[in-house]
């Protein structure tokens, strides 16, 4: 459930036309609502209520400001993957102490920044990455916090490019090399076991492969608990799937329940990385039809927004559904709805049954809440568009768009040229 509704014939975004929104802003732009953002953090987390948990909202989805703002007042934490993150979580005032830090390729100039920031937990996923915690924890005189990141080899059943916890995938050690590593931890004198972290995948549309990896965890939880190595959290990750298209991915609540079930006797603090089933269907794109054209095998669509400003469609082969800001007369039209860029890749729908767009008409690309803003680029020079918010009747620019300037910042020529 969101708040972009139609009301006659014209896309709201809770009390708000989309169309009053462009006008003001300029297209393209994402839009976020505020109720849909705090409902689906608020529904996710009170799905767990009755037992020791800490939502760790994964910044990668979306690490805009305001949205982080918004999770942290509602008491959330924060799951990074990078100092940039950490950076712009503490901006946003979320918690050092509410942080986990996750990722395959932790520099050390990062390590000594959450650190000095004095973060939850490292979730660790090498050997090498824990020496190196360890050193550095040293020489700052603290004491790293870490969780060893499992891959437990289930199989998420999702798009090969975001499933992380098969053998295969680079992410988290092994379960059988697991164990060696936690003795290994439990030896280091700056580095303090605490916790355990798995993270399998995302856009997991079923309930089975959440249930296999905690009973890997399970088992591997009880065979430390017996060498003395004691596990305070469990970090089950994110990667609850949301609705695209026809998908029909668990319910949090129904998540919720199948891990509460599994871990009631563990007596261990459940901390969850919730990425894109809190912010996917929050936030929308909006463009702009720049022109139509009939070509020989097809029928084109070409809008204002392109592949560097929502990547989805050309990296993953996902599907965004495509609505009208204003209800249109004609009769549907099936086209390929493409972006200016200069790539057959460029791309946001395919073959696809759609209003009758004309140019000047304004459309709105749905469920772009997630890994939308935050992975488009500047890719052909193009100005990375602006973030709006609305909350009830008001709305808000929580981004700005980038002007000429913004492109070449930081640029410089060389005096030998
Ligand atoms: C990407 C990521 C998440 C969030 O995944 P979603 O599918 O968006 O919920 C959580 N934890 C880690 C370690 C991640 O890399």
């Amino acid at each position: 459930m969101h708040h972009f509704n139609y009301r006659d014939n014209e896309l709201y975004c809770e009390d708000v036309p989309i169309k009053l929104i462009a006008e003001k802003v300029g297209t393209p732009f994402y839009l976020y609502s505020h109720a849909t953002l705090k409902r689906h953090f608020l529904t996710f987390d009170d799905a767990f209520d009755g037992i020791d948990r800490l939502v760790c909202f994964s910044a990668k989805a979306n690490t805009s400001l305001a949205v982080l703002k918004l999770f942290a007042d509602l008491g959330g934490g924060l799951d990074i993957v990078s100092g940039g993150e950490l950076y712009r979580g503490l901006k946003a005032g979320i918690p050092p102490e509410k942080i986990v830090y996750s990722g395959v390729g932790k520099r050390k100039d990062e390590i000594d920044y959450a650190l000095s920031a004095g973060i939850l937990m490292f979730n660790i996923e090498s050997l090498e990455e824990l020496e190196l915690i360890n050193d550095r924890a040293r020489l700052l005189k603290k004491k790293a916090p870490v969780a060893i990141r499992v891959n437990p080899d289930v199989d998420p059943k999702t798009h090969p490019y975001i499933s992380t916890g098969l053998e295969k995938n680079k992410f988290g050690i092994n379960t059988e090399a697991a164990i060696d590593c936690y003795k290994i931890a439990g030896g280091l004198k700056n580095i303090d076991v605490i916790g355990i972290d798995c993270h399998i995948g995302s856009q997991i549309t079923e309930a089975e492969p959440f249930k296999d990896a905690l009973s890997s965890i399970k088992t591997l939880i009880n065979e430390l608990r017996g060498l003395n190595i004691d596990i305070k959290y469990i970090d089950m990750g994110g990667g609850l799937g949301i609705t695209y298209d026809d998908e029909s991915p668990p319910h949090p609540g129904e998540y919720a329940r199948s891990i509460m079930q599994a871990i009631e006797d563990m007596h261990v603090k459940l901390i969850l990385e919730p990425g894109r089933v809190i912010v996917g269907n929050a936030g929308i794109l909006v463009a702009k039809v720049l022109y139509r054209k009939q070509g020989k095998a097809k029928e084109f669509v070409i809008v204002d927004a392109g592949m560097n400003d929502l990547v989805r469609p050309s990296l993953y082969d996902a599907f965004h559904a495509i609505m009208p800001v204003v209800e249109l007369e004609g009769e549907q039209i099936v086209a390929d709805v493409v972006g200016p860029i200069c790539e057959t890749g460029d791309f946001l729908a395919v073959d696809r049954r759609i209003a009758d767009f004309r140019q000047g008409d304004l459309l709105a690309v749905m469920s772009a809440g997630a890994y939308g803003f935050v992975m488009s680029s500047n890719y052909c020079s193009r100005l990375k568009v602006a973030e709006v918010m609305v909350r009830d009747d008001r709305f808000h620019v929580i981004r700005a768009r980038q002007n000429y300037e913004h492109l070449i910042e930081g640029e410089s020529i060389p005096p030998f040229l």
